[in-house]
Parts: structure tokens; sequence; C-alpha cells
């Protein structure tokens, strides 16, 4: 750790050693000239985040990967940076510092060794060869312009930098280093922030449900309805918690929700997506002469859970389940099917940002210049990553926005910082 006792003068600061500043840190100095840039971290170490991702192994992109997927105040400029920097660029970017990425299902990519420590490694590794300084245990509490330099404080010391790299992160997981300090540093440099909201994380529902069910995963279709309409659904995983529903579906909710319902809004899941409304009848009406000596508390047993299948009856006003499955009228058998296929489960309050992936919201990105990250009113300032008003969903989506904006700020940043350093 490098502890500054005087004033510690850079060319290029990076506020933050997470994902993004690492890369644009990485980038500024395969850029060479000798310019000194340094990495400064609040926490005892760079990329404690990074290390957590993916489970541990690092969905660190999406083949997917494009402007459309992503919420943000300005697309046009997201796709200046997808021009600049896209999946295939930064895959490049990472192989060129030893690290190898492999393919799976829906597009993601993960590093072939499995670990997210190996991202982090390569890019310290890198940052070492490259003669970059990382201080950690160094938050930047303030930032102001004197003349043409940026002058920092910090417990550490004054920092004084040519250009600064704004790479903060949000607030989410705070337990992982998200914290809101970078929205006040951009603030104090003259720009804006909007809300910020928690998203990609499990949404707190209200159901009678919910304690029985506490720990049961399933397969569903999740629909995020605002009102009674539809705005956003995937199929997949959905786990129950006893306050909340989770699960990467649940997650992807999350985000539709962050990014836009103020009102109020509810999970629905069609418990057997793949079988049409004529099957699903047909299944309940053969279920009644097959199991009629069995009591309702069986009927739904080897379809799903059994606990699930007992919460839907009740769901569908069918308690007691002592009652015989012979009894069921065609109307019961509707209601069933009803309950089946839009289970709901009314959002009761805030997601937690302890639970949360990503920070909806932020610093917008049309306050920036998409082809180099610059501030479009301060020059010198660039910014990268979830400090920025841009997230994506679950799949390696944010990281790639955070390596995508965090390279082109770096680029962009020695240029600014060499120019500045040859006029002198
Ligand atoms: C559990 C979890 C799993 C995830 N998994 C994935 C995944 O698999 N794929 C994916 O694409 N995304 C994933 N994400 C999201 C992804 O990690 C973030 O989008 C990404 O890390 C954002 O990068 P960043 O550099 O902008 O911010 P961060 O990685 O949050 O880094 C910001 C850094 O800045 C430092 N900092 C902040 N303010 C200051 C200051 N004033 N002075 C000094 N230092 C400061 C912080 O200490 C922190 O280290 C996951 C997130 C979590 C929480």
């Amino acid at each position: 750790m490098i502890v500054i006792k005087t004033a510690f003068e850079t060319d290029i600061a990076v506020i933050g050693g997470g994902a993004s500043g690492l890369a644009a840190a990485v980038a500024a100095g395969r850029e060479g000239g000798g310019l000194s840039i340094a990495v400064f971290d609040a926490q005892p170490r760079c990329g404690r985040k990074l290390l957590a991702t993916g489970n541990g192994r690092c969905n660190l992109t999406n083949r997917a990967a494009e402007p459309s997927v992503y919420h943000t105040d300005d697309r046009q400029a997201l796709r200046r940076v997808f021009s600049g920097v896209n999946v295939s660029d930064t895959l490049t970017f990472f192989e060129n510092i030893g690290l190898i990425c492999r393919e799976e299902e829906e597009g993601r990519i993960y590093p072939s060794c499995g670990q997210a420590s190996a991202v982090l490694d390569m890019l310290r590794l890198e940052l070492s060869r490259l003669g970059v300084a990382e201080v950690c245990g160094c938050r930047v509490e303030s930032i102001r312009r004197e003349g043409s330099r940026f002058v920092m404080q910090s417990p550490l010391g004054a920092i004084t930098a040519r250009c600064v790299i704004i790479a903060c992160g949000g607030r989410a997981a705070p337990h992982l280093g998200g914290v809101d300090w970078g929205y006040e540093l951009v603030r104090s440099l003259g720009h804006s922030s909007t809300r910020v909201q928690p998203s990609l994380c499990p949404l707190p529902v209200d159901s009678p449900h919910l304690s029985s069910l506490k720990g049961i995963r399933a397969h569903a279709k999740a629909s995020l309805l605002e009102g009674n309409s539809p705005v956003a659904s995937d199929e997949g995983e959905v786990q129950f918690g006893d306050k909340w529903l989770s699960g990467i579906v649940i997650f992807q909710l999350s985000s539709a929700a962050a990014a836009g319902i103020r009102g109020e809004c509810a999970v629905e899941l069609d418990m057997l997506p793949e079988k049409p409304d004529q099957e699903l009848a047909s299944l309940l009406q053969a279920r009644r002469v097959l199991l009629s000596h069995l009591t309702l508390e069986n009927f739904l047993t080897g379809v799903f859970n059994k606990r699930v299948g007992m919460c839907l009856l009740k769901q569908a006003g069918l308690s007691p389940l002592s009652r015989p499955v012979a009894g069921l009228s065609d109307s019961d058998l509707e209601r069933i099917a009803g309950v089946i296929r839009r289970w709901r489960f009314p959002v009761s309050g805030k997601p937690s940002w302890n639970s949360a992936q990503v920070t909806s919201g932020g610093v917008p990105l049309a306050e920036f210049d998409g082809m180099t990250m610059q501030s479009r009113k301060c020059r010198g300032l660039f910014a990268a990553g979830e400090v920025l008003n841009v997230d994506g969903v679950c799949g390696g989506f944010n990281l790639q926005w955070a390596w995508s904006s965090g390279i082109l700020a770096g680029r962009a940043a020695h240029a600014c910082a060499a120019s500045q350093s040859a006029g002198q």
C-alpha cells in the first residue's frame, strides 16, 4: 500500500478501483508515453465487488450486450460507447492481458478457469507491469478544479491530477463497497444526478402463503404488472422467500420496476407456462378422475412441489384440503387453472440496497461525451461504470458497460493528459 505523506501528484487519477476503474487504468497505461497513473480506492483492496460477481465465477460479458438492452437517459451516447468498445473488443482487451474466456448458455461469457479472482488478478498484474499505482484504503472525499489541475482531498493527504476518471460505482451492495460518494464528487464539479434505485434484486411481496413456501424453487413464467398491465416478463426458476420472491427471473423484473414503475405493481406467476389453457383444463379434469380416491391435499402433488400445490388450491379458495378430489366441480377446476396461470403477489415495498446487484439511475449519461466519456461540463473530467445512469439485466451486461465505458475513459483521459503535458 502506498502512504501519501505530502501532496500526491499524478497525471491521471482514477477514483474507484472496481471493474470500470481498473479497466480505465489498464487502458490508459497501455497507451504508453510515460504518464503517471494512480487508482485510488476506499476499500483495503481493489475489486472487492468483482470477486463476488457471477457467484464467484464472474459473468464478465454477454454476446448479446448492445445498447438496446440497457436502461439509460441517452441511448445515442450509449451507442457511441458500444461502437467504441463492443463485446469482441472487450474479449480482445482481456486476451491481451492474458485472460481467456468461454461462452456458456444464453451468450454468457466467463473466464475459462471459472474464477472471478482470475479477472481481478490479470487486471492487477497488468497494472503492476504498466507501473500504475494502486492506492487502497483511500477515500477521495472532495474534488475541485484549481487552474488546469484537479485537487482532491483524502485522509492520506491531498492529491493533484491533470485528468480524473470517476469510477466510483453506485449504491448497490454496500457490504461489497457500494457507496453514493461518486454522485457527490461529480455534483461538486457541476453535474447532476437522478434518483437512484436498487435493481437486480429480490422483490418484497405480500402473500399469506409465503411462510409455507420459504426455500422452495419452482419453474415459472413471471410477469411484472403495473395495475393490470404486464410491463416485463421472463421465464425460469423462481425462489420463494418468507417475504420476497427471488431468482434470476425476478431480478430481471426488478430491473424493469426500478427503471420505470412508480405506482402499485405485482408479480404474477404462470406456474405451467408450457401448457396451453386447453391442455391445462384437460390435465385437471383427468386428475379429478385419476385421483378421485384422494383428498385435495394431494390433488396437485406430482405436478408441483407438494407445498406449492397446496398453496395454489388454498389461493383458489378450496380450503379445507381434507375434502375429496371427487367432489371438485367444473368451476372449482376453472378456479384452480386460473390460479396456476395467474398467481398474483402484490409488491409490498422497496427492494433493499443490500440485496441489489446494481444501481438504477445515477449521473446522466447525456452529460458525458459517448466517444470519450469526457464531461461536457468540466474538461479533463471523465466517468465510467455504474456511477452513470446506465444499467442492464442479469447476464454479464453490467460488467460489459463497466469495461466499455472504462476502456474509453482510460484512453481518452490519457490523450487529454498527454496533450496538457505537451502544452506545458
Ligand atoms: C453480488 C453481485 C454479483 C454481480 N454479478 C455480476 C455478474 O456476474 N455480471 C455482471 O455483468 N455484473 C454483475 N454484478 C454487477 C457488477 O459487479 C457492477 O455493475 C460493476 O462492478 C460496476 O463496476 P464499477 O467499476 O462501476 O463499480 P464497483 O465495481 O462498485 O467499483 C467502485 C469502486 O469505487 C470505490 N469508491 C467509491 N467511491 C470512492 C471514493 N470516493 N474514493 C475512493 N474509492 C471509491 C469503491 O470502493 C469500489 O471499489 C454483480 C454485482 C453484485 C453486487
